[in-house]
């Protein structure tokens, strides 16, 4: 009894901890209303093909750009969001506006590609969320295929049986399936085995140790994921070294500043063109 007391008096007098608790309860605050304020918005980083460098698909990132604070990373607020429950509204704003996206390029021309959008814990426990996305690509004429779904590693993990049935009931709806942050968990082989995935997605931790100790652990997924039928995406690709490296051993896709960074989507539209110019003979 005194001992928790304790631990509350410390918690209440300690002027950082209690300036932080001050700051996230400001965000969540903030957070709540950022939505209707329209302060959000999605941007989108390109993956391609390690070989051919051809756009496969874009994967969308949320920005919040706050009137006092300036742009706010989602590394901050996203678990703020999870923790209060904002998550689930704002992720199936997410959801709406990366299909709406796609939809508005493919009326622009911009076709075969898809978009992939992250999923936080909270929505693997939404029962509603087959049905929601149902609705969404109906609404937007998008074919299921056009949509890959991240989830980390460690929220599988966490989540596991619950999260597995989900993500079953979407992938039997031709939804893709990635899990992100691969590697930063503790997932066997029996385990990835059972989930009803398409791809992986190489942690950039291992990426950074490019050249280097990250060579050894990049090949060695590359070697489950392939002998699983699953696809390899890289993350955090930033230098000719590591792209290098990552087409000799066989990576399907990657991603990062290396090839472009997360960007507002006229300019996806912007270099996509640029692309197809260049392209062009002569
Ligand atoms: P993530 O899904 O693993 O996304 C990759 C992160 O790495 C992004 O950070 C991206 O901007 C960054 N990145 C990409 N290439 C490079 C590179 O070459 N070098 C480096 N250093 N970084 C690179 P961002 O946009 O800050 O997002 C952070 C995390 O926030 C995401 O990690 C994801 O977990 C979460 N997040 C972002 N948008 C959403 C969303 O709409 N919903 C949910 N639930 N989570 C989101
Ligand atoms: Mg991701
Ligand atoms: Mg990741
Ligand atoms: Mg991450």
């Amino acid at each position: 009894e005194a001992k928790r007391h304790g631990r509350n008096r410390v918690a209440f007098f300690d002027p950082r901890l209690r300036e932080a608790m001050a700051e996230r309860l400001r965000l969540q605050t903030d957070l709540r209303r950022a939505l209707e304020q329209d302060e959000l918005a999605l941007h989108y980083q390109a993956q391609v093909d390690t070989r051919s460098g051809a756009l496969t698909g874009v994967e969308a990132l949320l920005r919040w750009d706050h009137p006092t604070l300036g742009p706010v990373s989602p590394a901050v607020f996203v678990p703020i969001a999870e923790e209060s429950g904002l998550i689930v509204p704002i992720g199936r704003w997410v959801l709406r506006e990366a299909c709406r996206q796609l939809a508005a390029w493919r009326g622009a021309g911009f076709s075969g590609v898809r978009v992939a959008v992250n999923l936080s814990v909270r929505q693997t426990r939404d029962e509603q969320l087959p049905d929601f996305i149902d609705a969404l690509l109906g609404e937007f004429g998008l074919a299921p295929a056009c949509l890959e779904l991240e989830i980390t590693e460690s929220v599988l993990m966490e989540e596991a049986d619950l999260a597995i049935g989900l993500l079953a009931r979407l992938r039997a709806r031709g939804l893709r399936l990635a899990i992100d942050d691969f590697g930063t968990g503790y997932s066997s082989m029996a385990y990835l085995q059972r989930l009803p995935i398409d791809a992986l997605k190489i942690d950039m931790t291992f990426v950074r140790d490019i050249p280097g100790d990250g060579e050894a652990i990049t090949t060695a997924i590359l070697a489950m994921a392939h002998g699983l039928g699953l696809c390899v995406v890289a993350e955090g690709v930033e230098t000719q070294a590591q792209h290098d490296f990552l087409r000799a051993a066989g990576c399907d896709q990657i991603q990062g500043y290396r090839i472009a960074r997360p960007v507002p989507p006229d300019d996806v539209l912007a270099r996509w063109h640029a692309d197809a110019t260049e392209a062009v003979p002569g």
